[in-house]
């Protein structure tokens, strides 16, 4: 088969058939999916994408809320490529690897101070059930077996794992498997526009669901292993960004009441709220910190759980005590994923990656603002470079569209045939641009946005 899009008519047409009918696609309706003839991607350049029909489209969410630096970025493309002459994969259970080891030096060196050691999984929700067995056995290992449960919010998301699961939020996704997990305590979530107090916008709020964490963390305390949050915004919520001093808030609890803190920045880090990690927009150090997303500016599958001295002090004795943190993954720490993580990393520091994001992020809140006056939009959020437009069906009542209308869905499909690409969260369209995405290429995505919400709801 030919490598180069554009494939031949036969090829398109055998590779559109199996996608539709051998491969499951994750969180998809099949039935839906096999009907549509969705564009198969067979290349990538900077924040485009190329299906294997020629056709282009601009990335809008960084092929799931991953890519960085864009797609072909020759420093990455050259340092696995290097790598690759070395060596692909050799095990981290009981041997190092040269690239694990110097990404785990940087990790500890630019994320909040205090975490100082990295346990390497290959996904978001592996990252997640690290932190929160490690938070577990924190608390067995220094003699409080009663400190066992996790506090979580709603409309939460922290993988499909089923660890992941038990501290979720979303009842769309999470309600059916109900039966399997354990189940968190949850506070409400800043979901705003839609506030549980009936006091939506920055005037009238009281402030209600920081008086409701403290009083379960409070009343909950003696059992409390950790707090898992995501930080400065719930993401697959539906990019919902918590008030300011929320986080600090939680840091100051936990501090006060003896629970340990997990930031889970799966989507958040990196880059993607305007700072290398959400945490620092307020000044806080989680106890476990989890990252994976952009890790490898979007490239290969990793992700990391740092902890503090402290909490791997507890599990550091002699083996016959049994404090040994006893999980792994087979490809914990693969050298290629851990070798362009660090050609990210070199990018963000080389190219004052941060710097140069500032003014697009100040210029996309501009163009932001003309999506409000659409008739269907209720709501627009935003933390840098994340971003979900909630559609309604009535601006007034805030009433949502029906779900079997699919709104967000047809949104999408409109980008599509415009050549762009984007993925909703229910009715919420989520934009993500890679960091690397020019003025004139944000300029493009959100005139296509709007343009495609116009048509959609009409
Ligand atoms: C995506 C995500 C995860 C899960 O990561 P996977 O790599 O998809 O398993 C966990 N937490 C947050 C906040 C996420 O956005």
């Amino acid at each position: 088969m030919k490598r180069k899009p554009p494939y031949s008519p036969a090829e398109v047409a055998r590779l559109k058939e199996l996608d539709r009918t051998v491969v499951w696609h994750p969180f998809t309706q099949m039935k839906e999916y096999s009907s549509e003839g969705a564009p198969i991607i067979a290349a990538g350049e900077g924040c485009y994408l190329t299906d294997i029909e020629g056709k282009r489209y601009l990335d809008g969410v960084s092929s799931l809320w991953v890519t960085v630096h864009g797609h072909r970025v020759p420093a990455i493309d050259q340092a696995i490529i290097e790598q690759l002459h070395q060596i692909a994969h050799s095990t981290l259970l009981g041997l190092g690897n040269v690239p694990a080891i110097l990404l785990a030096e940087k990790l500890v060196a630019i994320t909040p101070p205090g975490l100082e050691h990295v346990f390497y999984s290959d996904n978001g929700s592996t990252g997640v059930e690290i932190a929160l067995k490690i938070a577990f056995q924190y608390w067995q290992n220094t003699g409080h077996p009663e400190k066992k449960r996790f506090l979580s919010f709603y409309n939460a998301y922290h993988g499909d794992t089923l660890g992941a699961v038990g501290v979720g939020g979303i009842e769309l996704f999470h309600h059916i498997y109900g039966p399997l997990v354990v189940h968190s305590l949850k506070a409400p979530s800043a979901y705003c526009y839609r506030c549980p107090y009936g006091h939506p916008g920055k005037d009238t709020c009281n402030r209600e669901c920081f008086a409701a964490v403290a009083q379960l963390v409070e009343a909950h305390a003696p059992e409390l292993a950790a707090v898992i949050v995501e930080p400065v915004i719930q993401a697959a919520a539906g990019m919902l960004v918590w008030p300011e001093g929320f986080l600090g808030h939680l840091r100051q609890l936990c501090d006060t009441y003896g629970v340990l803190l997990i930031a889970d920045e799966v989507a958040t880090g990196f880059g993607r709220t305007g700072k290398m990690f959400a945490c620092e927009h307020e000044g806080v150090s989680p106890d476990l910190l989890v990252v994976a997303k952009g890790i490898t500016g979007g490239y290969l599958p990793l992700a990391a759980t740092l902890a503090t001295r402290k909490i791997y002090e507890a599990f550091y004795a002699d083996y016959a005590e049994l404090k040994t943190f006893f999980h792994g993954h087979t490809y914990t720490g693969n050298p290629l994923a851990c070798a362009a993580a660090l050609a990210n990393l070199r990018l963000f520091e080389e190219e004052a990656v941060l710097n140069r994001l500032q003014p697009k992020i100040k210029l996309l809140q501009t163009l932001l603002e003309d999506f409000r006056e659409l008739a269907a939009v209720g709501d627009v959020r935003q933390a840098g470079f994340m971003v979900g437009i909630e559609l309604v069906c009535d601006k007034k009542t805030r009433e949502p569209y029906p779900l079997a209308r699919r709104t967000g869905h047809r949104v999408i499909r409109k980008a599509r045939e415009k050549g762009v690409i984007i993925r909703p969260l229910g009715d919420v369209v989520v934009l993500m641009p890679p960091l690397a995405i020019s003025d004139e290429e944000l300029r493009t995505l959100c005139a296509v946005v709007a343009a495609s919400i116009e048509e959609a709801v009409a």
